[in-house]
């Protein structure tokens, strides 16, 4: 059986609810399945502050085995790089989440203020991610880090990370399957596919039918903000409580799970150079786009320009 022990740093919890919202199975029972022990997580176990102190305490001095740590949130360094803004019995919490991470054979962020720094990156808390800063490899653990097992952190990146991904990676590590990291650590078998794939707007998107308003059957990229086609992800293929996607109802998709969210423009806004959008789909050429959009709008079906076909 394998031990986890789950640790929150600057965050609001949503990996956490996220992850509760897996059903099939139940996190208890996912935990059963694939033998791991859920040895703390804030909001699930009932612990005593003592008792707590005493696992702390057999983990750090090696006498307690951790296979997993996962820390949701970001780690907190300020003020001026102390860590006292976010602290545990006194001590920054940074300190406590870089011994236990010495201690763990796997670590897995989870979420993008975990993997990255997130919504406190650029301010006075000083955020960052465990073994990335941003887009800059580093963070707290440096980018030389390696857990016990000889694998660098893996980051679950999303805001907040999907439950199916969660649960995915812990079956790999439970299982022992490596899994293929791309250049900022996140596995590609969730994050090797842009969220625009699935997406039911995708035929709008083809022949630029575009849409400028909420409540339209359109494609939200080309005036909406929709960084779909811009970063990867599993959102329109594997559906969030199995039901659904921001872009699937209508919502633009914000990028979350790119190292630099939360970007620095609106979200609901798409920056453009004379209509064509200032961010094309990764990999595109500028002038060929052009071409192709302005012959795709012609040629788009009535039934799409009506926007009849449903979504
Ligand atoms: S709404 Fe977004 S995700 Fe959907 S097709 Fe358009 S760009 Fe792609």
């Amino acid at each position: 059986m394998k031990t986890v022990y789950w640790i929150q740093g600057g965050g609001c919890g949503g990996d956490s609810m996220s992850f509760l919202s897996h059903n099939f199975p139940d996190i208890s029972e996912l935990f059963r399945v694939l033998h791991l022990e859920l040895l703390w997580h804030p909001s699930f176990s009932s612990y005593s502050p003592g008792g707590q102190d005493l696992l702390l305490e057999s983990i750090l001095q090696g006498k307690k085995i951790l296979d997993i740590l996962i820390l949701e949130g970001s780690v907190i360094c300020g003020p001026s790089g102390t860590g006292m803004f976010d602290v545990f019995k006194g001590r920054p919490k940074k300190d406590l989440v870089q011994e236990l991470a010495q201690q763990a054979q796997v670590v897995i962020a989870a979420g993008t203020c975990a993997s990255y720094g997130g919504f406190g990156a650029d301010s006075e808390v000083e955020s960052t991610g465990l073994q990335f800063h941003k887009s800059q490899p580093g963070g707290l653990l440096g980018k030389d880090f390696r857990a016990g097992s000889g694998r660098p952190v893996i980051n679950l990146a999303g805001c907040p990370c999907h439950h199916d991904v969660m649960a995915g990676a812990l079956g790999a590590v439970a299982d022992g399957t490596s899994l293929d990291l791309d250049e900022f650590q996140r596995p590609r078998e969730w994050y090797g596919t842009m969220i625009h794939q699935g997406c039911t707007r995708n035929e709008y998107h083809e022949y630029r039918v575009e849409e400028s308003d909420f409540g339209e059957l359109g494609c939200l990229f080309f005036h909406m903000g929709c960084a779909g086609p811009l970063v990867p992800g599993p959102c329109n293929k594997l559906l969030w409580n199995q039901q659904s996607s921001k872009p699937r109802a209508g919502v633009p998709c914000f990028g979350c799970t790119d190292p630099e969210f939360p970007r620095n423009n609106p979200f609901f806004y798409t920056q453009n150079i004379e209509g064509i959008p200032l961010s094309l789909p990764k990999g595109v050429n500028r002038a060929h786009y052009m071409v192709y959009k302005s012959m795709a709008a012609a040629a788009a079906p009535v039934r799409l320009k009506k926007r009849t076909a449903k979504v």
